[in-house]
């Protein structure tokens, strides 16, 4: 084996035994501009593929929603303490387990709630000034509930001030506290309107597994707090996405 042939043996060697991590660790890296920004998710993992192949995708406009009777929302949030974490593309507030929604009888448990500036889905063409994601899992089938609140701008906001003062920044990722907190405190008032439609993931893998609830009514939140967010992470919304052959559905 020659000189040239010995390197190129150590450099297969060293993928093979995964000493240089070619592809996974700069694939995983998505943003929201740039090079790894939305129009290139899809390209930047085989696991993110439907993010562009995707015939269900989230978000979308609700403008042409269907009126249905949709019934009304049960939830089940109890209080918990404070966890935040900031991993640079939003803040989430980790839930523990315990609380639930309640949809076509089957129990969905909310994980986590977490932030988008502006909103991502839109409203006859145009977006809210931000929009709150309560994730919810079915623990037997892996499927999920998003209800999502939208956030306009106006007073500020009692109950979201107690998390953004926990805002972990700089080096510091999470910050868990004895601060107790209902998430349902941060919902709307009227919780018996909202629209309904079967969509993905508005993050990578973008995964088709999300059945969305968004609220009608927006809940306020002060200029002040909305540029505290953009300070720490930036604007954080993935374009809406073509409808295809979906139906959403609007309570009268
Ligand atoms: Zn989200």
């Amino acid at each position: 084996m020659n000189r040239r042939d010995l390197l190129k043996f150590s450099l297969i060697q060293a993928i093979a035994l995964r000493i240089i991590p070619i592809k996974k660790a700069r694939a995983s890296k998505w943003s929201y501009t740039g090079e790894t920004g939305a129009d290139f998710w899809g390209e930047l993992d085989p696991e993110y593929q439907a993010c562009n192949l995707g015939k269900a995708q989230s978000p979308i406009d609700l403008e042409l929603s269907v009126s249905s009777n949709l019934g009304s929302l049960e939830l089940n949030y109890q209080d918990v303490p404070l966890k935040i974490v900031n991993n640079d593309r939003t803040i989430r507030v980790d839930y523990q387990p315990g609380s639930n929604l309640i949809l076509d009888g089957e129990t969905y448990e909310l994980l986590q709630f977490h932030f988008h500036q502006p909103s991502e889905h839109l409203i006859s063409g145009k977006a809210l000034d931000m929009e709150a994601h309560f994730v919810h899992k079915n623990q037997a089938t892996g499927d999920l509930v998003v209800l999502a609140v939208l956030m306009s701008e106006g007073a500020i906001n009692q109950v979201l001030d107690r998390v953004w003062d926990k805002i972990p920044f700089g080096d510091k990722k999470e910050e868990a506290s004895d601060l107790i907190i209902n998430a349902s405190n941060l919902l709307p008032e009227n919780i018996s309107q909202y629209y309904r439609y079967q969509g993905s993931l508005t993050t990578p893998p973008c995964s088709e597994i999300v059945t969305w609830l968004v609220l009608k009514q927006p809940v306020e939140i002060s200029k002040l707090q909305i540029s505290r967010f953009l300070e720490v992470i930036g604007t954080n919304a993935r374009p809406v996405q073509a409808l295809n052959n979906r139906v959403t559905f609007q309570s009268p």
